[in-house]
């Protein structure tokens, strides 16, 4: 047994619908740009005939369970919700067609990228990494994995509100690169591994939070997922 100079941090991980077990999560990938609308309103238009997907990554330590009340993070005037399908890896896959991606998918959860959108887009025009945009403490919220293997989501409403108001309204059908492309594509880069999260992207509608606001999203026939954005940390 190795001892450590400090105990280890905790291991992150999300409750599973219908477990006692936790799902440990070992990395949370991202996927950019992926609803056209989102993508024009960012004011990057896909073509996906001429481009890949491209992705972000933000540590497990970022996540928090759905219903979490979280403080309104440091370094931002603009700290934005997107709604999103998070997919969560259960075995193992390298190099994985898109024919045979099913095969690596433990469920879904339902799942908000928080998003410093004033530093994310001033890294972006100068063409700095996102980091601070997005890896941010408590910063990507999910809720509870639904066990859905082999499972492959093609559509479904996915909506969000802030207080009780409707901001993002889409269907999953409209991903530009859909589960099993997404799959294929990031498993040419990574060896995917169970506990693996990929957040799949988010629909037009994102905007700013402060302090009171409470956001609820769902993705139908997933999941719903809340957030409370408490006082500056
Ligand atoms: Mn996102």
């Amino acid at each position: 047994m190795s001892t450590y100079l400090f105990p280890p941090p905790p291991v992150p991980s999300l409750p599973i619908r219908g477990r006692t077990e936790r799902f440990p999560v070992n990395r949370i990938f991202c996927v950019g740009r992926n609803y056209h609308a989102h993508a024009l309103e960012m004011g990057k238009p896909v073509d996906k005939s001429a481009e890949r997907p491209f992705y972000f990554t933000k540590s497990p330590q970022t996540l928090v369970d759905s219903g979490a009340t979280v403080a309104y993070p440091p370094g931002t005037a603009n700290y934005h919700y997107e709604m999103e399908l998070v997919l969560a890896v259960g075995r193992a896959g390298f190099r994985v067609s898109a024919d045979n991606a099913h095969e690596i998918i433990f469920g879904y959860g339902a799942g908000l990228d928080m998003t410093r959108r004033d530093l994310q887009l001033a890294a972006r025009d100068k063409g700095r990494p996102w980091d601070l945009g997005k890896d941010i403490e408590q910063g990507s919220v999910c809720s509870a994995i639904v066990p859905m293997e082999g499972t492959v989501i093609s559509q479904g409403a996915i909506a969000l509100e802030v207080n009780g108001v409707t901001r993002q309204s889409s269907d999953v059908d409209k991903l530009i690169w859909n589960i099993r492309e997404i799959i294929a594509d990031l498993s040419q880069f990574y060896h995917l591994q169970p506990g693996d999260l990929i957040y799949t992207g988010t629909p037009e509608g994102v905007g700013p939070v402060v302090t009171g606001d409470r956001i609820t999203g769902r993705v139908d026939g997933v999941a719903q997922v809340s957030l409370t954005i408490g006082d500056p940390a």
